[in-house]
């Protein structure tokens, strides 16, 4: 069949793969110069910074991104976090296991009580912050609750249902927690786009999907500013209520236009800083409960050293950004990683400071959210970090996206 994709960001890329293997013919259209969307490399002064992701994979080598890119033949080494991760908690590191410590004894009871739930529980349709407000009084564990939420799916604790919440544990305690790429998401993007072109598909750069054409109920083609291309399947990497204006709301029900409409992005503030010697000192996250904004903070340099010039370190910090003005809220960023770190002038300098909203969110749909990736018209599927099966966040849930668009192409 003749495919085409809207998008060559991860999901756009892992589809395209995989189609070309099956001996379908790809064309992916790029609206950008580049490929990889949010999911690629920015080389600055001698640092890989990237166009979003702060160069992790949620389940490192035992995820379904992993997994997925093994199979496509993809050699990416995905360096395991060890620890996975630690929480600084008045001004000292602790390990995941020590944190109960922290809490009297009735509390760790409470504590020990809440794991096992995470473990054999469900959740609901409750947000994780009110489930956990049944369960305990200490501010410190909202705290923690917080600083994990917004690392890792941009939200707070009170934006994420305790099923999906849930969902999330439960799959890191099967595959376990992040790991990083060497030579950062570029790697894996790269590798996927050779891949891509070996098996005789293309990327067309530059060329953004202008319209998308629907002929009773069925797509069979897309039009640039300059061509029309006729397509027998159609993936859309790019927000769902985008491709839906791509086709014609006309060729949607009023209520699908509307479900979509009310899918929310999760936003944030990335901020990426150079450091002359390691601030964090271990290739897992430092998760930050008790800042001002700041959620969590990498130094994917001690995992990668190409990351940075020699002897240098990359630390990026990832705050959630709900309402508010952007600037502000990337000043009090700023302002915690002088708390965080005291010696922070002397060894270290911001490089960028990134924004992520408005079409270039941190997840299209936030966590939470699920959307399928078969669209009501014949031959049209989403991918993308709008698509992600409940307890899949980030990349892991693009890929097992992409792993249920694939089992229902060309029903
Ligand atoms: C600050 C930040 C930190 C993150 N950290 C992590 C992390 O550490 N680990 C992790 O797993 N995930 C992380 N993520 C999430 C991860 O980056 C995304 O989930 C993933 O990259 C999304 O991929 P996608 O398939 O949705 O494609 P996208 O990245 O959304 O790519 C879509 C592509 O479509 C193109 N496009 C748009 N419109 C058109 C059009 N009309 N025609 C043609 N092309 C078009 C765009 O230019 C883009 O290249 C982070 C994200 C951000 C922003």
């Amino acid at each position: 069949m003749k495919v085409g994709v809207v998008g060559s960001g991860l999901g756009g890329l892992l589809s395209g793969v995989s189609l070309a293997k099956k001996g379908h013919e790809v064309t992916i259209f790029e609206k950008l110069g580049y490929f990889g969307g949010r999911f690629t490399n920015i080389s600055y002064e001698g640092f890989e910074l990237s166009t979003g992701a702060l160069h992790m994979i949620p389940h490192g080598g035992n995820g379904p991104l992993a997994k997925m890119l093994r199979a496509l033949g993809i050699k990416v080494e995905i360096v395991p976090s060890n620890p996975s991760g630690t929480y600084r908690i008045n001004g000292r590191d602790y390990l995941h296991n020590e944190v109960p410590n922290l809490f009297s004894l009735k509390e760790k009871l409470q504590i020990t009580k809440i794991l096992a739930e995470l473990r054999l529980g469900s959740g609901g349709d409750e947000s994780y912050r009110a489930w956990l407000k049944k369960r305990v009084k200490n501010p410190l564990l909202f705290a923690i609750a917080d600083s994990f939420c917004g690392w890792s799916l941009s939200l707070d604790s009170s934006g994420v249902p305790s099923r999906e919440f849930i969902a999330i544990t439960k799959n890191i305690n099967k595959l376990g927690a992040a790991g990083i790429p060497k030579g950062g998401c570029k790697a894996v993007t790269g590798g996927l786009v050779k891949e891509l072109e070996r098996l005789g598909g293309e990327i067309l750069y530059k060329t953004p999907v202008e319209s998308i054409t629907v002929d009773g109920g069925r797509v069979n083609g897309l039009s640039t500013k300059k061509t029309s291309y006729d397509f027998d399947v159609i993936i859309s990497n790019i927000d769902p209520k985008q491709t839906i204006k791509l086709c014609g709301e006309e060729n949607f029900s009023d209520s699908y236009v509307k479900s979509m409409a009310n899918m929310k992005e999760a936003n944030g503030i990335k901020i990426s800083v150079a450091c002359d010697k390691p601030m964090i000192g271990h290739t897992g996250v430092l998760l930050t409960p008790q800042t001002k904004r700041i959620s969590g903070a990498n130094e994917v340099t001690n995992a990668d050293p190409t990351l940075a010039p020699k002897g240098m370190h990359l630390l990026m910090t990832h705050q959630k950004l709900l309402d508010g003005d952007v600037k502000k809220e990337a000043e009090l960023g700023k302002e915690d990683l002088y708390e965080l770190f005291p010696d922070f002038d002397r060894h270290c300098e911001i490089l960028m400071v990134q924004t992520y909203k408005h079409g270039w969110p941190v997840n299209r749909v936030a966590s939470g959210k699920h959307i399928s990736p078969e669209s009501p018209i014949k031959g049209l599927y989403y991918v993308g970090d709008a698509i992600k099966p409940e307890g899949w966040m980030e990349t892991e849930g693009v890929a097992k996206g992409v792993e249920m668009m694939l089992n229902r192409f060309g029903r």
